[in-house]
């Protein structure tokens, strides 16, 4: 039977859970781990709808890209929505998991998932998500050069792209003087001792600092051995907000809005933008993507397809330059339905859970009144 806990494991490859951003809630927010679990709904949102979609279908839980609970709540009684949400997920005993900025920003997340739907060619990511990466340089002897680098390897130092244990080694003259009170393994207490060592470097996502220093520390001969570390600004190109990419066929701004509205599925959209423009570059970002207007200016878009955009995001922006098109919050984030569903179907299947896409309610809380 499988654990609530290896879906969570599972969510974490496709989505990394520390990739969300800090103002978010992501992860589980009700249920245990080590509940056994067979069938999940995925939705973008958790609503009473929602909930009894769920419970004709006989789920365990939910999988949701909105979080049911965002900000703190000082109880959990049937005098609020949250609350009573609450008391019957835990009386149906169903778990609540949500996926939100970290799927936004993933490598295979519901950006890239979007542009690929555009069938955009050349995509980038229009704001890669910041690096957390340091250099690690350990002054190591010679002979115990293969042993540090293997134990720093294994706890997560030195991978760059689809490369592992990628380090640099120099060779210099160490000195030091051991105290009176040290227990030196070179060396005799208060003698200046020169030693040849190697300067290894590697390079470290900073989460996996500490259990590097401890690797380092368990294999490392030196009582007191000198480590330096130093903050990287290189980007950490896999993951990020938003993608730019090229239209295999430029075609008029028109155009380009009318293969949105078929790929998408939506039957209307904002535009803001001269009808006749060419379109070659598009820019995306899933849901608010407000943020990202310069953005995706400056890296040369011809549109830039979001949402909730607002009457002075149209006025402030060159729409000569860069159309902007808000094909609406719920639209452009539907896809993590099925982008969820497929992913842990393939991982699950096998061990009989089966993932039920929620495609019979929309959540979008709007309606065009015509
Ligand atoms: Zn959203």
């Amino acid at each position: 039977m499988v654990k609530l806990r290896q879906v969570m494991e599972a969510i974490n490859q496709l989505a990394p859970w520390d990739l969300a951003e800090t103002w978010d809630n992501v992860g589980l927010q009700v249920g245990m781990f080590d509940r056994d679990l067979q069938r999940i709904l995925v939705a973008v949102d958790l609503n009473k709808a929602v909930f009894e979609e769920g419970l004709q279908q006989k789920v365990d839980g939910f999988i949701i890209h909105h979080p049911l609970l965002f900000k703190p709540i000082s109880a959990i009684n049937s005098n609020s929505l949250i609350g009573t949400q609450l008391l019957n997920l835990i009386r149906q005993d169903c778990f609540v998991i949500a996926a939100h900025t970290n799927i936004d920003k993933a490598e295979r997340g519901i950006n890239q998932y979007l542009a690929e739907q555009l069938e955009l060619t050349k995509i980038e990511i229009l704001e890669p998500v910041a690096s957390e990466l340091v250099k690690i340089v350990v002054f190591t002897p010679e002979e115990y050069l293969t042993q540090v680098r293997e134990a720093m390897a294994e706890a997560g130092a030195g991978v760059i792209g689809d490369y592992h244990e990628c380090s640099f080694g120099l060779k210099g003259v160490g000195t030091f003087i051991p105290g009176a009170n040290s227990n030196p393994f070179i060396g005799t207490n208060n003698q200046l001792e020169e030693v040849a060592e190697i300067r290894l470097e590697m390079i470290a996502p900073k989460k996996n600092l500490t259990a590097i220093l401890k690797a380092i520390m368990v294999v490392h001969p030196y009582e007191e051995p000198a480590i330096d570390l130093y903050p990287l600004l290189n980007h950490d190109s896999k993951h990020g907000l938003g993608r730019i990419g090229h239209l295999v066929n430029p075609m008029k701004l028109t155009d380009a809005c009318k293969l949105i509205k078929e790929k998408l599925q939506i039957n209307e959209l904002r535009v803001a933008g001269n009808p006749e423009k060419m379109i070659k570059k598009i820019a995306i970002c899933s849901g608010s993507g407000r943020s990202l207007i310069s953005n995706a200016m400056r890296q040369g878009a011809d549109l830039y397809l979001t949402a909730d955009l607002t009457y002075h995001d149209y006025t402030g922006t060159d729409t000569e330059g860069m159309a902007l098109v808000d094909a609406g919050h719920f639209s452009t984030e539907k896809c993590f339905i099925p982008l969820m569903s497929n992913y842990l179907s393939d991982k699950f299947k096998a061990d009989g859970v089966e993932i039920i896409p929620s495609t019979s309610i929309s959540t979008d809380p709007y309606q065009s009144l015509k």
